[in-house]
């Protein structure tokens, strides 16, 4: 089925950078037959050199043959152009960056993207990456086309088109690239996002429209509303979707070959005798980082999300400025800043030590729960699992304790609307786009727990008071849920 064009106002807010008018769509095709047989983990790109005839008699890429092309074949698809219009050996280094795009961008999935066809029969999915939409007798401003199943199951051994030569000559290859992960992706089942839960244009991943935003679009380990112009109330298939979650679920992880983000510290200076307001780092990656932190002596302190992504993507490096809290402890301090990007790869900084004010002589300046060593002011390595009590944060190996009803429990974070907790949890919303792991099923409050299960079991989270448990200075009060177990220590 085909959707309605690209209104124009839609067109107009697009950077230079990241114009792309025209319409990438699907063609709605019967869900795989059950059960579906082996799906090829290879995609290979066909420039169609020479030019490529493909015939509308059934569905099968090894056979040239597709249900897309309208009209009677064979259609002939002509050869690759770059922006200058040459073909051959002179479009080599424009097709060439398209193939290492294209292999980027999947490379966190346990896919193949190569410009050689296998032999011997091997399944394939094939992007056409050519022509025109109509040498395949379709109206001139579609960018690209591919089928999707009924179900969203993955299809193996079809046809994907990217008509190369009807993109424009801006960012040529980062829109091209953009089409080809959006129309294989098609076919392994993936539907258009709109808009991530946290609110953020879906426009830095390839299986959007929007053009809020540009650069190289990444499949994003984000929940994601479905919907071209407008959020769908579900997606074809589900409620939302997760490009990344959906790809490692098709194919298995893989390596990304795209390079871990990068941090270094810009201020202050190592062996500073005073920590300032804040602390200045440049941190980025190809793929963009969703957040930087600023640790202090081996402990999360302040977070501050990646920068903006803008029409040529996110600033690799960007510069960061990470307000130090005013209740950081006047002791000495490590200095670390870790940036990490939507797929969870971090990287630290090199560690500065600065001594901010003088070094700590006991706990008494140190805040609650900390213990002072060799001047400095820390906590104990952190121990607490899962659904553990915790009096302060840093107690959780996952930094998170929050306030229930139940009592402070350590907890993990989660992604509203996915399934990203563990067994028997639920992901509730503690703010746009972020959550907690809690207990799903709960009914009551304050119920006792029955031989000695846990109280993450049973504690009872009907009426949940939900708060992340902050740092406090030492004598600070106790932050307490609306009720409390009844049976201390179940
Ligand atoms: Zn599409």
């Amino acid at each position: 089925m085909f959707v309605s064009r690209v209104p124009l106002a839609a067109l107009l807010i697009a950077s230079s950078a990241a114009a792309a008018p025209g319409r990438r769509v699907t063609v709605d095709v019967p869900p795989v037959a059950t059960p579906a047989g082996p799906l090829s983990h290879t995609i290979v790109l066909e420039r169609c050199t020479g030019n490529c005839t493909v015939t509308n008699g059934g569905t099968n890429a090894i056979g040239m043959m597709s249900s897309i092309p309208q009209g009677t074949g064979p259609f002939t698809i002509r050869e690759f152009k770059d922006s200058m219009g040459q073909t051959g050996v002179a479009a080599d280094a424009e097709w060439n960056a398209i193939v290492t795009c294209v292999r980027e961008v999947y490379s966190p999935f346990d896919v193949t993207v190569t410009d050689t066809r296998p032999v011997g029969g091997t399944t394939y999915h094939l992007a056409i990456v050519a022509g025109v939409p109509q040498e395949a007798g379709l109206p001139a401003d579609i960018l690209g086309i591919a089928p999707l199943a009924g179900d969203c199951s993955a299809q193996d051994n079809v046809i994907s088109f990217s008509f190369a030569n009807t993109h424009p000559t801006t960012s040529r290859v980062l829109n091209i690239c953009w089409t080809v992960a959006q129309e294989s992706a098609h076919a392994f089942g993936l539907d258009h996002e709109f808009m991530f839960f946290d609110g953020k244009s879906s426009c830095s991943d390839p299986m959007t429209y929007r053009m809020d935003c540009g650069g190289q679009r990444f499949f994003r380990n984000k929940g994601a509303q479905c919907g071209e112009f407008a959020a769908k109330p579900a997606c074809k298939c589900t409620p939302s979707q997760n490009s990344h979650a959906k790809l490692l679920e098709v194919f298995g992880p893989g390596t990304p070959i795209t390079p871990p983000p990068t941090s270094v510290i810009t201020f202050p200076q190592p062996d500073a005798t005073a920590l300032g307001a804040s602390v200045g780092a440049r941190a980025g990656s190809q793929r963009g980082i969703t957040k930087v932190e600023l640790l202090i002596n081996g402990f999360v302190w302040a977070t501050v999300p990646g920068a903006a992504i803008g029409g040529n993507g996110q600033p690799n490096p960007g510069d960061y400025q990470i307000s130090v809290p005013a209740s950081v402890p006047k002791s000495i301090v490590d200095l670390v800043v870790r940036a990490t990007d939507d797929l969870g790869t971090s990287t630290d900084s090199a560690q500065i030590t600065v001594t901010n004010g003088a070094p700590c002589t006991d706990a008494s300046v140190c805040a609650e729960f900390q213990n002072c060593e060799n001047g400095r002011c820390l906590w104990d390595p952190p121990i607490g699992e899962l659904g553990d009590e915790c009096k302060y944060t840093e107690f959780c190996k996952s930094n998170l304790c929050v306030d229930t009803s139940a009592g402070k429990l350590c907890s993990e974070p989660c992604e509203p609307g996915s399934d990203s907790c563990p067994m028997d949890l639920a992901c509730v919303q503690a703010s746009p786009g972020a959550g907690v792991c809690l207990p799903k099923g709960d009914a009551g409050c304050c119920e006792t727990g029955t031989g000695g299960a846990s109280p993450w079991i049973h504690g009872g989270f009907a009426a949940l008071v939900i708060g992340l448990v902050g740092r406090r200075r030492r004598s600070g009060s106790r932050m307490v849920g609306r009720c409390q177990r009844s049976s201390p220590g179940a």
